[in-house]
């Protein structure tokens, strides 16, 4: 059984769904389980949407109008007026304006969950409707009757004994299935993986279904050394190894979810990154080969970080108990940290504010704490670098701290103006 990944930018207008047929007709389409993610950048739409239905101001008509129309503009692109899909589009849009009719929760994050799903269930009917429509015959599967996990939404962890049951179970192997990506179920209630967490889904399944391969279908050649709409120069990786995967993942290299790989690893499982344009193209492949083909740097980016350097207010040094103290806070305000450095005095760390808390923990630290931060720097890290490689970030600005290892060089920029 193979699985494929269709991200956003593959299902982004009725151009990009032809393709996708054109691609499953080429590739054949047994024995298949295709993802699909939100169409386009609608992900991003919705989270406007449910920001503005959060905090309850005027802009929720237009967020929302601004998706229906998107979708029917899909709609009309791909099928005759009076085809049953209109309708079943339009079920789904009740059942969201019922959702947020009826909704009394104000928990962000609960309501994050049980809204922007309707991308994913949105993008995934018109889809699967369409290769219908056109004789490829497929299944549509509601994928939170097979991921199952625990109640953290908008991060939520897989309870991997039940999903695995689920799937093996209920899954006709030999059809072509449809499904969504990023969503999963807690007991009765949606929950998301995570932003980008489709990649996942498509790992969860393989992992489950012990499946032949993932095929990632990208609008770019492969996975490259570094982010294209960063850098003006990259190369593709033909060959990139688990480890060297997860690693780059993990440094947060965003063409492939970081939680991916580790449950291809576990069945040895090859990742194929492909793109969606080129079908004579190999582009990457992950296996267990050993680190990456071509040996070239990789340049890794994050963007808007915090740099934080904390010291005792009572001069005792940044050891276990301080430092165990701020973990313990960073947790708390679920602060993401991508870089640590301390010397006697000073602790520093690169943190992502996600869940925007970093006032919160600020406040709370500030009495045992001298906390000193620079916002909107970025992290660099180059994996495999060298003196040019080093050379070439520094120019993007001022380099405040600079962390090298054996393979990894990291430093946090605050970059020029632009
Ligand atoms: P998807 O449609 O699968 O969600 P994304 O937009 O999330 O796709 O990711 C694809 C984009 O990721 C590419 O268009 C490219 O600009 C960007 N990207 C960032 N880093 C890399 C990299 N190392 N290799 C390839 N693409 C990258
Ligand atoms: N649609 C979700 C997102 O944009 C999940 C995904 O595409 O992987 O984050
Ligand atoms: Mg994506």
């Amino acid at each position: 059984m193979r699985i494929f990944k269709f991200g956003g930018a593959s299902v982004k207008s009725p151009d990009a769904v032809k393709n996708v047929a054109r691609v499953l007709q080429h590739e054949g389409v047994e024995e298949t389980l295709v993802v699909i993610s939100a169409m386009g950048k609608m992900t991003n739409a919705f989270e406007r949407l449910i920001n503005a239905y959060h905090n309850n101001t005027d802009d929720v008509e237009e967020a929302f109008k601004f998706i229906k129309v998107f979708h029917n503009e899909m709609l009309l692109g791909l099928f005759n007026k009076g085809h049953k899909v209109y309708d079943s589009i339009n079920f789904l849009f009740g059942e969201l304006s019922m959702l947020m009719a009826k909704n009394t929760s104000d928990d962000y994050d609960y309501i994050y969950d049980q809204m922007v799903g309707f991308g994913e269930l949105l993008s995934t009917s018109i889809v699967s409707a369409y290769l219908n429509e056109i004789g490829i015959t497929n299944t549509w599967l509601d994928v939170r009757e097979f991921i199952k996990t625990d109640d953290r939404f908008r991060g939520a962890k897989v309870d991997w004994k039940l999903t695995e049951a689920t799937i093996v179970n209920k899954i006709d192997r030999s059809k072509l299935n449809i499904t969504q990506g990023f969503l999963g179920r807690h007991r009765d209630t949606t929950t998301t993986l995570g932003r980008e967490g489709s990649d996942y889904t498509a790992g969860i399944f393989a992992y489950c279904l012990g499946a032949e391969s993932v095929t990632i279908w990208k609008d770019v050649p492969g996975v490259l050394n570094a982010d294209p709409r960063v850098f003006d120069e990259t190369e593709l990786l033909r060959k990139i190894s688990y480890t060297e995967a997860i690693e780059m993942a993990f440094y947060g290299a965003s063409v492939i979810h970081p939680k991916t790989i580790q449950p291809l690893e576990q069945k040895q499982i090859p990742l194929y990154v492909r793109s969606f344009d080129n079908l004579d193209q190999e582009g990457t492949s992950v296996s267990a080969c050993y680190g990456i083909e071509p040996e070239v740097p990789c340049y890794i980016v994050k963007k808007n970080q915090i740099l934080v350097s904390i010291s005792a207010k009572d001069f005792s040094f940044m050891v276990e108990d301080n430092i165990s103290a701020v973990f313990k806070k960073l947790h708390n305000y679920k602060l993401k940290v991508n870089l640590i450095q301390n010397s006697a005095i000073s602790f520093s760390v690169c943190i992502e504010d996600k869940f925007n808390e970093f006032e919160n923990f600020y406040k709370d630290l500030q009495s045992s704490f001298n906390i000193k931060s620079y916002k909107n720097v970025t992290l660099y890290t180059i994996r495999h670098f060298d003196d040019i490689a080093i050379k070439n970030i520094k120019t993007r600005g001022k380099a405040i701290i600079r962390q090298i290892n054996t393979e990894t060089a990291q430093l946090v920029i605050q970059e020029n103006m632009q």
